[in-house]
């Protein structure tokens, strides 16, 4: 392929190469080619893009605007975003693998967050404390100032708008930190933000390394929030960091290893269908992918017949080509995945689909997997308790209700749970039984942006869309005047 790319860093409103004029590859996932190169920042860019930010800050052109004209240059972006959809939805495809209906999705959810906190910005009301009758007493939402936000490869623009745009709503500025395997889309979003009239350095983008830039921006004494979405180990890293300079992280959003519990009332033929398609969803590299499969005992062997008669009509390819499923990330990412489904197998389960990357050229070249059923998976086992972010399934059965909730509940993670019924009250009781931040009855996607999303246990906490996001990017400040 010839290189498409090569983009520098975007810090106050300009294009501009490192400091020391060092770029990275960054590599198509489809064919395992150069698809171009990015600016690889470090320390003393990051160092720029804060200051860049904190100018922007406590500048008339951002400070000083009024909160509807905030919400205006918010709407403009998303005008620009939409204009722009279809170059976007393809640079999406072709960094990060996914299929192009999948890359206009999120373009589309992008779109989507910037108009949704465009209309919040001036609707972030205070409120009055009644402390006494000669005293006047308000509290107010203020910015927080620089937010740093590190995102991760596998929805870099969507995980990217989701915290951003709210942070930008409240008033603050940002600088951004994509992973460097993605760094070409959110460099768009910052560019067009510029076209849109944002003042130079409300939206700074320094791409590179996690343990470069990443860790510069993370352990930066300049900003006053971060915002991380990630792995569990670098979460950590990331929280060290920020607790040396006492930063607080409003958001860490870790992953997840949901589980879908298919109860024996429910429509098995389309919970088969949908788990199925859900779990090749982006390639399975989701934080909230269904990949635990409850199913009553009785039902398994036909359930995993569906299963696994879906998962043999889903085609792969080049995310250009729109097939059902792209590539995996990166050689890393492949490699990890492969090696769980030995060790899951080494464990005792059984792989009733998949289980390998595809030995035919093209298919070969990239980082592709086949979608993959295990049976007979059990507590314990790696495939069950950690996240292989690929699109593996591991079906396990259950008994009873209360078996169900305990499995599902058996994990050190909390993102999010699919219930299938059609008992209203089962709905309810499980739902509010399961130690997770987000569940999902019957299907149907269900990460609305004007909803909390987030985590609990190792999934991380803090919670982004609606107004929760609002307040996590806003400080709380009382007023007390004596009349
Ligand atoms: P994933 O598991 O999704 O690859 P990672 O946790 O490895 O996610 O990376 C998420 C983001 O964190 C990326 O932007 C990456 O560059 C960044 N990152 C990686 N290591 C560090 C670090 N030590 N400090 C700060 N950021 C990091």
């Amino acid at each position: 392929m010839d290189v498409e790319f090569n983009t520098g860093l975007w810090i106050a409103g300009k294009e501009a190469p490192a400091e020391d004029g060092e770029s990275f590859q960054v590599i198509d996932p489809a064919s395992a080619e150069i698809l171009g190169y990015a600016a690889r920042g470090k320390i003393g860019d990051v160092d720029r893009a804060i200051e860049a930010a904190r100018e922007a800050f406590y500048s008339p052109q951002w400070r000083g605007l009024k909160p509807e004209e905030r919400g205006r240059l918010m709407f403009r972006l998303a005008q620009e975003l939409e204009a722009e959809k279809d170059r976007l939805a393809r640079i999406l495809s072709l960094e990060n693998g996914k299929t192009l209906d999948q890359a206009y999705d999120e373009v589309g959810t992008t779109i989507r967050n910037f108009e949704y906190f465009a209309g919040w910005a001036d609707k972030i009301l205070g409120s009055i404390v009644p402390v006494s009758p000669d005293v006047f007493d308000y509290i107010l939402h203020e910015p927080l100032g620089v937010v740093g936000h590190i995102t991760p490869w596998n929805y870099p623009l969507d995980i990217f708008a989701r915290g951003v745009a709210p942070c930008l709503a409240v008033g603050n500025t940002v600088v951004a930190k994509p992973a460097e395997e993605t760094p070409f889309s959110t460099l768009e979003i910052a560019r067009l933000a510029s076209k849109a009239g944002f003042p130079d350095g409300v939206i700074n983008v320094i791409t590179g390394y996690g343990k470069e830039a990443g860790e510069a921006l993370a352990g930066h004494a300049g900003i006053q929030a971060l915002a991380f979405c990630g792995s569990i180990s670098v979460g950590k890293e990331v929280l060290a960091a920020a607790a040396r300079q006492i930063t607080p992280v409003v958001s860490l959003e870790l992953g997840g290893k949901s589980p879908l519990i298919l109860f024996p009332d429910a429509d098995f033929e389309r919970a088969a269908i949908a788990a199925a398609h859900s779990i090749c969803y982006n390639t399975g590299q989701s934080c909230g992918a269904l990949s635990r499969f409850l199913v009553p005992e009785e039902m398994e062997e036909w359930v995993v017949s569906m299963v696994q008669q879906t998962l043999g009509s889903i085609r792969l390819g080049r995310g250009l080509e729109n097939p059902d499923m792209g590539p995996l990330i990166s050689a890393g990412q492949l490699e990890r995945v492969l090696a769980y489904l030995q060790e899951g197998e080494r464990e005792g389960a059984v792989i009733r689909h998949g289980g390998h990357h595809p030995v035919d050229e093209p298919l070969s070249k990239g980082f592709f997997v086949e979608p993959t059923l295990f049976v007979g998976a059990k507590p314990g086992m790696r495939i069950v308790e950690e996240e292989i972010f690929g699109p593996v399934m591991a079906v396990m059965t259950f008994s009873s209700e209360e078996e169900a909730v305990e499995l599902a509940n058996g994990s050190n993670y909390g993102l999010s749970a699919e219930i299938w019924t059609r008992d209203l009250s089962r709905a309810h009781r499980v739902a509010s039984r399961l130690d997770v931040s987000h569940v999902t009855v019957n299907g149907g996607g269900g990460f609305g942006i004007q909803a909390p999303f987030g985590g609990v246990k190792q999934s991380g906490f803090g919670r982004e869309g609606g107004w929760d996001s609002i307040l996590q990017y806003s400080r709380v400040k009382n007023v007390w005047i004596n009349l």
